[in-house]
């Protein structure tokens, strides 16, 4: 059995603990709002836990004992808090925090018993562990990526290093009496611990570096003012359609719609109003379409909806419910002045013979100009 010096290993701890606690401080602002303030802090106390254990016989053994494992079970909790809002979830505060007061007053209790300290020790830092990485694993679709597995497997196994302890320490495992003394035991648990702390921390910043890409990702393909695509998306989106179209034979319809007289919803009512109406035919275009059509704003007051498998029939109907739905909803402005709002629309749509991007989207262009021509508040089929 491997017999390693345990003072040193708890340097070990101190030192990759404090390296990762400067390195989640160092991006902690910039991930603010996902836990990282919470785990840069939990380090932070984590780490000078173990200072005071490498002191221990050193300095007071109320320092070293009472207020180090309190110090342990604060930042187990804060890296607890941490895990809640990166998953924007609530659990009992109860459940994270009751350790706290526990630790503080059972190893004030306790002072004179190193051998039962060590076995409560084992039974909260292993609960609380666990509860990370349970908090971790039961949200699976609000992470992305490894970064979580990382964190939840380390947790488990900080978590299974302190049962073997208290289990070594309930087995009479000979020498395990202080947590300086060198044994089996202990070295297997705080080697654990140490490789198991580098795993978290590279975890943790996987995991909101992993969130960091997704939301870049989504920001990529989305119109900032509407959260419909944007139109490089809606682009590569009616591509794809395009091409499925061909293999498949199936038709796949676009409208193309502009906002009739948007300009002088701008000069009458300003700027930050015709955003809204923007806003609001955005929403009323999400709703009325099916699952597997797409919606993207094209430029300024135009939208292009891309409907696979959908006819000529069928698209001029969508487009004839909506240009109505629009013109029957209208706008109304916060302080009460309702504005009368209405589309023109131009349907183009691809049923046999390849076309290409160019051509549909031309032809659905030249279909929405004749709507204009003809008067407006129309569905033209081009
Ligand atoms: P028509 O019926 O012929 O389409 O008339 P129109 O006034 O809607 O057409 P025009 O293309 O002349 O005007 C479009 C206006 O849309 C001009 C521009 O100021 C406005 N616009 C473009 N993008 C935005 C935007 O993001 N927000 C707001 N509020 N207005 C925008
Ligand atoms: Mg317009
Ligand atoms: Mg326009």
């Amino acid at each position: 059995m491997i017999d390693l010096h345990t003072p040193t290993l708890l340097l070990v701890i101190l030192v990759v603990s404090f390296t990762l606690s400067a390195t989640l401080a160092s991006v902690a602002r910039r991930f603010k709002r996902d836990g990282m303030m919470y785990w840069a802090w939990g380090f932070v106390l984590h780490t000078l836990t173990y200072v005071l254990f490498v002191l221990r016989g050193h300095i007071s053994d109320l320092v070293s004992v009472v207020l180090a494992n309190t110090l342990l079970a604060i930042s187990f909790a804060l890296i607890s808090e941490g895990v809640q809002q990166f998953l924007q979830v609530r659990w009992s505060r109860w459940l994270v925090w009751a350790p706290v007061p526990l630790v503080a007053v059972l190893f004030f209790v306790l002072l004179g018993h190193a051998h039962t300290r060590i076995i409560l020790s084992g039974v909260i830092i292993a609960w609380q562990c666990a509860l990370i990485a349970w908090q971790l694993g039961s949200q699976p679709d609000k992470t992305t990526g490894r970064g979580a597995y990382f964190v939840i497997g380390s947790f488990l196994a900080i978590s299974a290093a302190f049962v073997l302890r208290t289990v070594g320490a309930l087995s009479g495992e000979a020498g395990i009496g202080s947590i300086n003394t060198s044994n089996p035991v202990q070295s297997a648990t705080f080697l654990f611990v140490s490789v198991a702390l580098m795993m978290v921390c590279q975890g943790l910043v996987l995991m909101t570096n992993e969130r960091a890409d997704e939301r870049n990702r989504l920001l990529a393909m989305q119109d900032e003012l509407t959260g419909l695509s944007n139109r490089r998306f809606i682009m590569e989106a009616l591509a794809l359609q395009l091409a499925q179209a061909r293999r498949s034979g199936k038709p796949v319809s676009i409208l193309m719609l502009d906002v009739d007289h948007f300009k002088s919803i701008n000069d009458t009512y300003g700027h930050l109003t015709g955003d809204r109406v923007l806003r609001h035919l955005a929403a009323g275009l999400r709703n009325r379409l099916r699952e597997q059509d797409m919606a993207g704003r094209w430029g300024g007051e135009e939208f292009l909806v891309v409907l696979p498998d959908t006819d000529a029939v069928g698209a001029v109907a969508l487009a004839d419910h909506l240009r109505a739905d629009v013109e029957s909803a209208g706008w109304s402005t916060p302080d009460g002045r309702s504005i009368s709002l209405t589309v023109s629309i131009g349907v183009h749509t691809c049923d046999s013979a390849p076309e290409a991007l160019d051509t549909v989207i031309s032809a659905a262009d030249e279909a929405l100009y004749r709507a204009k021509q003809a008067g407006r508040n129309r569905v033209e089929q081009g």
